[in-house]
């Protein structure tokens, strides 16, 4: 059975482990690094490009990147990207697939199966999404769970000790705070809360808007109407906020960022962690309320705690550090990396799954839980409902639920003689069923016919580990039944899955055939080096027609080389290249042969 990789698709960076020998262990990226920025892009030429490598052109090709994909997931969103309209579940395919690639490169063996972790407070549809991303990149998506939930079991077979914790999660663009009770093989989590719109990329953009107006007041130039430059003082800005957690002035040094009316512009500005954290201190403070609601929802007080992790790279900034603390009254963990505890925890999931035995921990440290199964308990993030008469949205499922859960409830018809009911599927807190999310809708007919509050209708309500609902509803009366998949729980069809998936092995097959093609030049290349080294050495000693064959089928090749840049180039020219190939080598057998004989005597 292939390995069972671990993968934390985050909004701004994702991670990839796997368990080796019961640990697990971060899978660096083609590029080298233990994160890949969740960036997509496609050059003018139409070549697609995933993580460190969109990132990098981003300034240049704007318009032709797309980052931050994860706040779309399980919208209708389509976005315009190499010519074509894609969905949020596409794009986000084409980083799990470069994650699925850049693993199988390192296990030098095929890989199938994930364990991929979203925010707790995913919806449904959300979640379901996720799972069909996975489909798109040929994953077989084994399990989704909680980040928290997968930073509780990175961090959580350090100690053997049952206790409650508490994990504040601030990445990129998503804020979590979970409650989670720790102990004897079982992680479960008691509640969540958040706010899927904050995270780091709000630091940015405050960081950013300051050093627009200041430019502004310096120059009077408006960099906010100049996209290639506002991209340039955006990056710089993650920078400066990176390097203020660090020390407490950053400076801010553009060269050339724009042309003014009176020649180029330079940005040279120096920001001070304090100018930093006022710009900020509302952002920080937003995570206050959450955490309260999540020690309310737990029946919790801070001084119930055993613990705090800290998960995200948002959480390396001394601001919210400090804010946790003045919150909970304690010193949060900071024992493992905030930006690959939850990848880890994928991944011991993941090993559970095959049943590999879990040996020491994240730490590296041996641990009471040595070998352990574990068992997760996660919940469900917002209550599911049914709407009933009045607009009144009917609670079957509570928020915080432990998943699975499986609820049924007994319901009745509003008129006279009715033959069909609507059942109208809901998520959210709000009491009146329009203020809440509608997942789902279907009609049960066939209802025997009778006075109004006399059929008997059950509806049945199962959510799965994965926090995917189905839904069935059924007439004691008659024993109708009707069980649905609720098409709103993906906001794809089945037929556009597969199309998706379609689509997204042409790329695979395009991106093998540009490697084959690279290749197939380097070959040539060498080729045509070597062929003029053999005839400088001893080029002399082939008869004039032999040295003027070689000369016309090293130019031809040469001249195919050059033609096709590493960076264009197609597989329709491999044709011609192999055989051009094949002609020198035929051609300069004798020549070849000749320089084996003076490389051997020595000789050059
Ligand atoms: P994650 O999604 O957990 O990878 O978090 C990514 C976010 O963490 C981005 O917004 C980064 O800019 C931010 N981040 C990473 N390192 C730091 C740091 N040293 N200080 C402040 N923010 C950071």
């Amino acid at each position: 059975m292939s390995r069972i990789i671990g993968i934390d698709l985050g909004t701004t960076n994702s991670c990839v482990a796997v368990l080796e020998n019961g640990k697990p262990v971060i899978i660096p990226n083609a590029e080298g690094n233990r994160t890949t920025p969740s960036i997509v892009a496609f050059t003018k030429s139409g070549e697609r490009l995933v993580g460190d490598l969109a990132k990098r052109q981003a300034v240049t090709n704007a318009a032709g990147t797309v980052s931050s994909i994860k706040r779309e997931m399980g919208t209708d969103t389509r976005l315009e990207l190499g010519g074509k309209r894609r969905t949020p579940q596409e794009i986000s395919a084409m980083i799990l697939h470069k994650l699925k690639t850049d693993a199988e490169a390192y296990l030098g063996e095929p890989v199938n199966d994930a364990v991929i972790t979203v925010p707790a407070y995913f919806n449904d549809v959300q979640r379901q999404a996720t799972k069909d991303a996975g489909r798109i990149a040929g994953l077989n998506v084994r399990r989704i769970i909680n980040e928290p939930t997968a930073a509780a079991l990175a961090y959580g077979l350090d100690h053997g000790e049952s206790q409650k914790i508490m994990v504040y999660d601030l990445g990129g663009g998503t804020f979590d705070v979970s409650i989670i009770e720790i102990g004897d093989g079982v992680i479960e989590v008691l509640s969540t809360c958040g706010d899927n719109h904050l995270g780091g990329d709000d630091f940015d953009q405050r960081l950013t808007n300051y050093l627009v107006s200041e430019f502004k007041q310096q120059t009077k130039y408006n960099i906010a109407k100049d996209p290639m430059a506002l991209q340039r003082v955006r990056e710089a800005a993650e920078k400066a906020k990176k390097e203020l957690s660090a020390s407490t002035t950053a400076n801010v040094n553009l060269p050339f960022l724009a042309q003014g009316r009176s020649g180029p512009l330079h940005m040279d500005i120096t920001v001070t962690r304090s100018v930093f954290e006022r710009l900020t201190r509302d952002l920080v403070e937003r995570t206050t309320m959450p955490v309260q609601t999540a020690l309310n929802d737990a029946g919790l007080s801070v001084s119930q705690l055993g613990r705090v992790l800290l998960v995200g790279g948002s959480t390396r900034m001394p601001a919210v550090q400090d804010h946790v603390r003045s919150l909970v009254g304690m010193m949060p963990s900071k024992g493992l990396n905030p930006d690959e505890c939850v990848a880890m925890g994928a991944a011991i999931q993941g090993g559970t799954l095959e049943g590999s035995l879990i040996s020491g921990n994240a730490n590296g440290m041996s641990s009471a839980g040595t070998g352990q199964e574990i068992l997760l308990l996660d919940v469900t993030p917002l209550s599911l409902s049914i709407e009933t008469v009045g607009g009144v949205a009917t609670r079957l499922i509570e928020r915080n639920s432990t998943l699975p859960v499986h609820y049924s409830q007994i319901f009745t018809t509003a008129a006279n003689f009715q033959t069909n009911v609507e059942i109208h599927v809901l998520q959210g807190e709000r009491p009146m069923a329009r203020d809440n999310k509608t997942i789902g809708k279907f009609r049960l007919t066939g209802i025997k016919r009778a006075p109004r509050g006399v059929p008997q209708i059950e509806v049945t309500f199962d959510l799965d580990t994965n926090g995917i609902l189905k839904v069935s509803a059924k007439d004691l009366g008659t024993g109708r039944a009707q069980e649905i998949v609720i098409s709103s729980s993906s906001n794809l069809s089945e037929a556009e899955i597969q199309q998706a998936i379609r689509d997204a092995q042409e790329y695979a097959a395009a991106d093998n055939q540009r490697k084959e093609a690279m290749e197939i030049r380097n070959q040539a290349e060498t080729l045509v080096i070597e062929t003029k080294e053999a005839i400088r050495v001893c080029g002399k000693e082939l008869n004039k027609a032999d040295q003027k064959q070689v000369k016309n089928d090293l130019a031809n090749l040469e001249r195919l080389v050059n033609r096709n840049r590493p960076e264009k180039i197609t597989a329709d020219v491999l044709p011609e290249m192999k055989a051009a190939m094949d002609q020198l080598q035929r051609s300069s057998a004798t020549l070849s042969q000749l320089y084996a004989n003076h490389q051997a005597s020595g000789q050059s």
